[in-house]
């Protein structure tokens, strides 16, 4: 169990959607990307930038505050996001 929550803090995630530096540190959940390409692209598609160029997906995580609330999920004691969900809620709209 120790182990497992070393692990968890050396982690050095932060969230990758733009002008979002959410980190699990400060409390937040961070996801990562869906293993279904259609979800993929639909999740790529919501960050606004082609952020597939930037990185692998497998290292990309989002926080929590991108998805509506109702499509967060407890499981134990930490935060999951649905199968389904879309993440929706970010900044750049915004800021055109
Ligand atoms: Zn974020």
């Amino acid at each position: 169990m120790r182990k497992i929550w070393i692990f968890y803090c050396a982690m050095p995630h932060i969230c990758c959607a733009s002008r979002c530096f959410n980190t699990p540190q400060q409390g937040y959940a961070l996801v990562r990307f869906p293993k279904e390409d259609r979800y993929r692209k639909i999740w790529s598609d919501a960050l606004g930038e082609n952020v597939s160029s930037k990185r692998s997906l497998e290292n990309l995580r989002l926080c929590e505050v991108h998805f509506e609330p109702s499509d967060l999920l407890i499981v134990g004691s930490r935060k999951e996001v649905k199968k389904n969900a879309i993440p929706s809620r970010f900044c750049i709209a915004f800021l055109r």
